[in-house]
């Protein structure tokens, strides 16, 4: 068995932290799935705030250019 932080062999007898060799790197794979969890969020409203301001920008230059005769 690896383990799924280090992907170093880690005993799986008397090891109360497998299938991770070390409580370490336990703590260290619940940290790396956390920060996932938090960046996603967190990154996804700023750009389609802006995507959705630019969008009506260009249209009324259409209609403006047909206005004129
Ligand atoms: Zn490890």
């Amino acid at each position: 068995m690896k383990c799924p932080t280090c992907h170093r062999p880690s005993k799986w007898e008397d090891n109360p932290h497998r299938p991770f060799c070390s409580e370490r790197c336990k703590l260290l794979d619940f940290g790396a799935w956390a920060n996932e969890e938090f960046r996603v969020p967190a990154e996804e409203p700023a750009p389609s705030l802006e995507d959705g301001e630019q969008n009506p920008a260009p249209s009324n230059d259409d209609s403006d250019r047909l206005a004129r005769p």
